[in-house]
């Protein structure tokens, strides 16, 4: 049975968390698309990582890590990963890469720097680690997939030839920077096939196989609905889908086989980048929820960049969890509330004089504002409550609210970052 984890907001909804905690019982994770843009926070036995690339799995030696052909790999920093893990005494995962992954080549990672540069203050706030070039290679088809690696000398340096003339007059002419150079990028794909030959795999048959054995298998994704490229907020969006529905495809598995799709949604919301963010609060009221949120502030686990702050979202979460799919919503970090005297919850948007519930496009988007409820807060501390009964009546109704607001069920309610810090609900 599969089952995705994957975030119905702009990403950093406390997934990696969920993933740890229900790796317990899977056997196989699997990351479907992104590259090391976005990060996962994990606390568990072994301490606090930022993961950006390894899928969160690797922490359980019962588990099989796979990389999947819809990632962005880099495989330096997927290396980087896996020894920065073992030297912290995490015993040695098992991964596996799929022979269709594509790889981000050190031109992708510098012609986002050199396109940020130019945009200057028009940019799309890229991290600066390839992406966009990654994934605009990959639809133009001159990128690398990692069965490429193990071509003929002849053939690879042709390929190489071919795609590098077209970099280099944007390299040359348009960023004035020094051109590639054939046997450079040679070299460096051909440390990149010492680096992954032993992991290499024809994933979507390992799959096929795992999935008639009846294995536990757990698709992980990044960032959320609102920054898929075709449902999110446009242009200020990944450059990957980040719905369940393309784990499908980024994995290489029959979309009917996803049987649960876990929507993770966070109890206020953040964002990072650019890109209309409705509920957003600023001053001193952000600063508070920054630095109270998450696991020691709500800063980017990959950029160190602080996260734009703003009270929970119904309308951009019950479309989040829509797309998604959702048959269970994960509600995390509820425990930094409960500082909030009240807590206003974002319930409509109002556009030009008209209150609506439906996430709109980005024009329109552009133009809301929020309609807020206030409701009361518990004024506690609810961390180490494991039964939802126990929690404080206002907390139960902060989320019933939410769940009747977004209208999936919210079956998890995260109140805390470590492994245990959960409690399940029956379904209503
Ligand atoms: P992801 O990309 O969706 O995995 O999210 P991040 O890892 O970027 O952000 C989630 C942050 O919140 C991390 O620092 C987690 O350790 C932390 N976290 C996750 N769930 C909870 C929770 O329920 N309570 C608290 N206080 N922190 C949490």
């Amino acid at each position: 049975m599969v089952r995705a984890i994957v975030g119905a907001n702009w990403g950093d909804e406390g997934k990696g968390k969920i993933t740890d905690m229900l790796g317990q019982d899977s056997d196989i994770i699997i990351r479907f698309q992104g590259g090391a843009n976005a990060g996962h926070t994990i606390v568990n036995n072994y301490g606090k990582f930022a993961l950006h690339t390894l899928p969160s799995g690797v922490f359980y030696s019962h588990t099989v890590n796979i990389i999947g052909n819809g990632v962005a790999l880099n495989i330096p920093v997927m290396v980087k990963e896996l020894q920065g893990i073992v030297e912290r005494g995490v015993p040695t995962p098992k991964i596996l890469v799929s022979d269709r992954a594509q790889i981000v080549m050190s031109y992708h990672i510098l012609l986002d720097k050199l396109e940020e540069e130019r945009l200057a203050g028009k940019s799309f706030g890229s991290t600066k680690s390839g992406i966009a070039p990654f994934y605009s290679d990959k639809y133009a088809k001159i990128g690398f997939q990692v069965s490429e690696l193990f071509m003929d000398e002849a053939e690879l340096k042709e390929k190489i030839g071919r795609v590098i003339t077209q970099k280099n007059v944007l390299i040359e002419h348009l960023y004035h920077a020094p051109a590639l150079k054939v046997e450079d990028i040679y070299e460096e794909l051909m440390e990149y096939r010492r680096m992954i030959e032993p992991y290499v795999c024809d994933v979507s048959s390992y799959l096929d196989k795992a999935l008639k054995e009846g294995k536990n298998i757990l698709l992980e994704g990044q960032l959320g609905t609102l920054k898929d490229p075709d449902h999110g907020i446009y242009p200020m969006v990944t450059s990957s889908s980040t719905l369940a529905a393309y784990g499908a495809i980024g994995a290489g598995i029959p979309p009917y086989e996803i049987k649960q799709i876990i929507a993770v949604c966070k109890a206020y919301s953040s964002a990072v980048g650019a890109g209309a963010f409705v509920s957003e609060i600023f001053g001193d009221e952000a600063d508070e929820l920054r630095n109270r949120g998450g696991d020691g502030g709500e800063y980017g686990a990959t950029t160190g960049r602080p996260r734009r702050m703003g009270w929970f979202d119904c309308v951009a979460s019950k479309y989040g969890c829509r797309l998604q799919g959702a048959t269970d919503v994960a509600f995390t970090v509820l425990d930094v509330l409960g500082y909030l005297d009240e807590i206003p919850v974002c319930v409509g948007y109002e556009i030009d004089g008209e209150v609506t519930t439906d996430f709109p496009t980005t024009r329109l988007l552009e133009k809301a504002k929020p309609v807020y409820k206030k409701l009361p807060g518990w004024k506690c501390d609810i961390r180490g409550i494991r039964k939802y009964e126990d929690l404080p009546e206002n907390c139960r109704n902060y989320v019933e609210f939410i769940e009747e607001q977004i209208g999936y069920p919210i079956t998890m309610v995260s109140n805390g970052p470590g492994r245990d810090d959960i409690i399940f609900r029956n379904r209503k």
